[in-house]
């Protein structure tokens, strides 16, 4: 018999009505034949209200009270819909975190799955019961209460469906599908059809709130479709799974984070260590890090710049404080009002011109780019928040997102492609996953023969970034890595990127040209360096990836010379000498991440 995951969120289950017409829906669902198990989010906003009352009785509420008190919102939500259940003359059983084995470590608020119990739970189906479990709720060693996150609930219903190997995971929510950006931000948005767990991964993670990023790392995994779909109506909705939706399209979707916060901490001696000591110490938080620039500043010191979510800002200072004086740096500084606008696609790093094209959109906007960062599957902008939405709107039209691109393929076509080909095999196996949610990486590469381009004192005004990257693509040269960093001492700003080293020459004689049209300071040139790619999968949230990458380095006395990072892979460009000492150096220090995706 199959079994099917159903998850209803907040607005799903807001008022007394719509609770019946959930609970409605997984009775249909059992009479067809599946065995059900739902999984239910706090009523509405009741999650807010409970976050407003915590801070209204203390100005810093202990961690473990919070989970404790969020937690109860999902339970009042299970009670509700098994008693509707039953009052339709179906049988159900609501469940707490607790109660289903949600084993997960102690990080308050931010907690990861490490085992679940399936045993209770199948059981109760067995009896004909609809099971109702508490979403975004676990429990650690020592029968604390915990939570996974804001928008844990999806996180909770994709790894029921992964450990009880589910035949569908159904996401039912107030939009009918996946957008290629927030259709409340845009209206002119597009429903996809089909979405990839890579491209889905990472827009979640720059800001798509629509499914919590952690949930797909667990359909990945697991390779579990999923089908995000209206609560309100029967039609189809989104899939996502491996494929992506056209083969030829660059960029899938559009995100935005409008609550970044830039952090700098100036005047880093630059010895190969530093951003270890910083890095760490701010992971050790549990706080991800986004958009990591360095500068080579002057006298041997550099200022390294990096974007956290702006609820981490006070945390992270705090942090950063106290490390300072051992890092031996000068001073921080932040900015709180700032946003990242990001585009997504599984595509992109076979195609060119895709970076010019979002830069000059925003160009067009009048919109100046404060910091860039790229990696193989997103490109990410640092704007100024008063024109985040106009920024969002821009780059969205530059890549005519809210039109179907003409190979698209449909969730059926795609599915009858798939015919008898076995389907995509699931990276782990449920019975060999030992911590549900562990790092899984998948492996450690190397690109040799690269050159890295750096120019300095590019003036900070909208338009340059477009007008470099136009030109040197017009020149014939593919641009792989592109890191703008931020300079807060003299108003300018200095942009790297990476190249094929084959095309040194040609993209040093372009560089020179818009060095001069724009009366930049200088441009300097690095030849014979390498990238190392560590691939996986949630890289980004995984905090500890950074530190041990950093540490490694470190140890050999290997300077990183520019870094980028998504979900999927972190880059970073160092010298070639000892790159292979380093390379065998991560398979060991990451052996036990790398094991667990192998089998
Ligand atoms: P739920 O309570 O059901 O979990 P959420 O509010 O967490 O619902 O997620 C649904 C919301 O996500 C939508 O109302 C929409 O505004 C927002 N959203 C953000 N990005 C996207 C996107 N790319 N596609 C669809 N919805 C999106
Ligand atoms: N109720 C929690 C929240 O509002 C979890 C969820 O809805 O997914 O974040
Ligand atoms: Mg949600």
């Amino acid at each position: 018999m199959s079994l099917i995951v159903q998850k209803f969120g907040g607005t799903s289950v807001a008022d007394v009505e719509k609770i019946r017409a959930a609970a409605r829906k997984a009775i249909r669902a059992q009479q067809q034949g599946h065995r059900v198990v739902m999984v239910v989010s706090a009523m509405g906003k009741n999650t807010d209200v409970l976050l407003k009352l915590a801070s209204d009785v203390s100005p810093n509420p202990p961690a473990r009270e919070m989970d404790m008190l969020v937690s109860t919102g999902e339970q009042v939500s299970v009670a509700l819909v098994a008693m509707a259940i039953d009052a339709l003359g179906s049988k159900a059983v609501s469940l707490t975190g607790g109660q289903i084995g949600m084993k997960t470590d102690d990080s308050f608020s931010k907690a990861r799955i490490q085992s679940i119990s399936t045993e209770r739970i199948e059981r109760l189906l067995d009896e004909g019961n609809i099971v109702v479990a508490a979403g975004f709720q676990g429990i650690d060693d020592d029968l604390n209460i915990t939570t996974l996150g804001r928008g844990g609930s999806d996180t909770t219903a994709v790894a029921l469906a992964s450990v009880l190997g589910a035949d569908a995971c159904e996401i039912y929510t107030d939009v009918d599908g996946v957008y290629t950006t927030d259709p409340r931000l845009l209206p002119e948005a597009r429903r996809v059809d089909v979405i990839s767990y890579d491209e889905m991964l990472e827009l979640a993670s720059l800001g798509s709130g629509v499914m919590h990023n952690r949930s797909i790392e667990f359909a990945k995994k697991f390779n579990v479709p999923i089908h995000v779909r209206s609560s309100f109506s029967d039609m189809q909705g989104t899939m996502i799974v491996t494929e992506t939706e056209s083969q030829t399209a660059s960029v899938c979707g559009a995100a935005m984070t409008p609550n970044e916060a830039r952090v700098t901490v100036l005047g880093v001696p630059d010895v190969p260590g530093k951003s270890l000591q910083i890095f760490s110490a701010i992971a050790a938080q549990k706080i991800a890090v986004d958009m990591v620039v360095q500068d080579i500043g002057l006298q041997g010191r550099a200022d390294i710049s990096f974007t956290v979510r702006e609820e981490d800002l006070q945390t992270t200072l705090k942090t950063l404080k106290e490390v300072l004086p051992e890092v031996g740096a000068h001073a921080v500084t932040y900015d709180d009002q700032v946003s990242k606008v990001s585009v997504v696609g599984g595509n992109m790093a076979k195609q060119t011109n895709v970076a010019s094209t979002m830069f000059r959109a925003l160009a067009d906007a009048n919109v100046n780019i404060q910091m860039i960062t790229t990696s193989e599957i997103k490109i990410s902008t640092l704007v100024p928040r008063s024109q985040a939405d106009a920024a969002l709107r821009a780059v969205h039209h530059a890549f005519t997102l809210h039109e179907k691109p003409e190979d698209a393929k449909s969730w059926d076509q795609i599915r009858s492609e798939r015919g008898n080909r076995a389907d995509v095999d699931a990276l782990i196996s449920r019975l060999q996953a030992d911590v549900l949610e562990a790092l899984t990486l998948t492996g450690i590469s190397l690109t040799k023969s690269q050159a890295r381009v750096t120019l300095h004192g590019v003036p900070d005004k909208p338009g340059i970034a477009a007008d470099i990257f136009e030109t040197i693509g017009e020149a014939g040269v593919f641009v792989d890595m592109i890191v703008q960093g931020y300079d807060g001492e003299d108003g300018s700003t200095s942009i790297s990127f990476t190249i094929h080293q084959d095309a040194i020459e040609r993209s040093l004689e372009v560089t020179h040209q818009v060095c001069k049209k724009h009366g930049m300071r200088d441009f300097q040139s690095g030849t014979d360096i390498s990238k190392i790619t560590v691939s996986g999968i949630g890289l980004r949230s995984h905090t500890q990836v950074g530190t041990i990458l950093f540490k490694q380095l470190a140890d050999l006395g290997i300077n990183i010379e520019m870094i980028g990072t998504s979900e999927l892979q972190v880059n970073a460009v160092v010298a070639t000498e000892k790159v292979e000492a380093a390379t065998e150096r991560l398979k060991k220090a990451f052996a036990a991440s790398l094991e667990s995706a192998a089998g």
